[in-house]
């Protein structure tokens, strides 16, 4: 079974969706219509965050699990050190392995409730993710993502120590890494000069979020330390009443900036989707129609761009 690595080994570019674990019974039903249009564009994979803790955390491996068995997606399993033992991590990673999850987002996590707090490692458990990197790596043939901060992870005292730490996590096994959400390219670009300059050649794909709602994106862009551009945020705020245009305006946005980055030579892109594939997939057609001949490697297939064409008019 082939490995997120594999394809990105092959120098295929890889394009994928994230997705969040629902709350309720209409939350499931959303997330599970939005996974089966997306199934139809064959993407590289999904991936489900993992939650803060108790059922949410549940629900991740059971939606996980469920896009192994049920669909003909690659699913990317995100696991966090929060609040678990050694063992328990363990104990998550076999349940992945037995249901064929070969992929796995291994993160540090934030402490539950308030990002910011300080961190307070469970006592038999990780301190940082490159320790469950090790673990992962050491309990199977996984193929392992990571995370990258384009503008430095918020508790980074200086670039030096954020780009050692990124490429101790490489080192004890990453095959790729994800980054943040960001809003200016050149922030990806310098993060990717930094890492390349330092002797680390590991992917790191861009992480698209269109920026479609002022109040949604204040909140995200506070919670996950990313700036946001002045105009953009201007734009935004003009369309605060009136969502048709904040979301032409977050596609329009969201789209130069992917294009630039793939131009560039990123490895990929990986949306977020909020669990709704509207947006994602106008952004995703956008950058099929620009980019189906800049690629020798290029996946985007023209199968793949006319089921884009089908799902967005069906969505409609
Ligand atoms: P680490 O790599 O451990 O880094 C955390 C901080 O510690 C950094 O400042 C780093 O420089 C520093 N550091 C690392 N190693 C050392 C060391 N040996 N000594 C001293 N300092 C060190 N969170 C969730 O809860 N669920 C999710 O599903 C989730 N998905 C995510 C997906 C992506 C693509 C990204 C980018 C983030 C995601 N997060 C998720 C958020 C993530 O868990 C937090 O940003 C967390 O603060 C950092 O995790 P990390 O894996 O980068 O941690």
């Amino acid at each position: 079974m082939t490995t997120v690595r594999d394809v990105l080994a092959s120098g295929t570019r890889s394009f994928s969706f994230e997705f969040f674990p629902p709350k309720t019974d209409k939350g499931e039903q959303t997330l599970w219509d939005a996974i089966r249009r997306i199934e139809a564009l064959s993407p590289t994979f999904v991936s489900v965050t993992y939650g803060a803790g108790g059922s949410s955390r549940d629900r991740t491996v059971e939606v996980t699990k469920r896009i192994a068995s049920e669909t003909t997606l690659r699913p990317v399993a995100h696991l966090t050190a929060v609040g678990h033992s050694v063992a328990e991590l363990r104990h998550i990673i076999g349940q992945y392995a037995d249901a064929g999850v070969r992929d796995v987002l291994a993160l540090r996590g934030d402490p539950p409730g308030d990002p910011n707090a300080p961190w307070i490692p469970h006592p038999e458990g990780f301190t940082h993710a490159h320790e469950l990197v090790s673990l992962v790596r050491g309990l199977g043939d996984f193929g392992i993502g990571v995370a990258a901060f384009p503008e430095r992870h918020p508790r980074s005292p200086d670039w030096e120590s954020d780009i050692r730490h990124f490429i101790a996590k490489c080192r004890a096994g990453a095959d790729y890494a994800i980054t943040q959400m960001f809003f200016d390219p050149e922030d990806y670009l310098r993060l990717r000069d930094r890492v390349d300059v330092a002797g680390c050649d590991t992917p790191i794909i861009p992480e698209i979020m269109p920026a479609t709602d002022v109040r949604q994106i204040s909140r995200f862009a506070e919670l996950s330390g990313a700036s946001f551009p002045e105009d953009l945020a201007h734009r935004l705020e003009a369309a605060r009443d009136n969502p048709r245009d904040g979301h032409r305006i977050g596609v329009e946005h969201a789209t130069l900036m992917a294009e630039r980055l793939l131009a560039e030579g990123a490895p990929g892109l990986h949306y977020i989707t909020l669990n709704k594939s509207l947006a994602t997939l106008e952004i995703h057609q956008n950058i099929q129609n620009t980019h189906s001949t800049l690629s020798t490697h290029n996946p985007l297939s023209t199968h793949s761009i006319r089921s884009a064409e089908h799902v967005l008019s069906a969505e409609r």
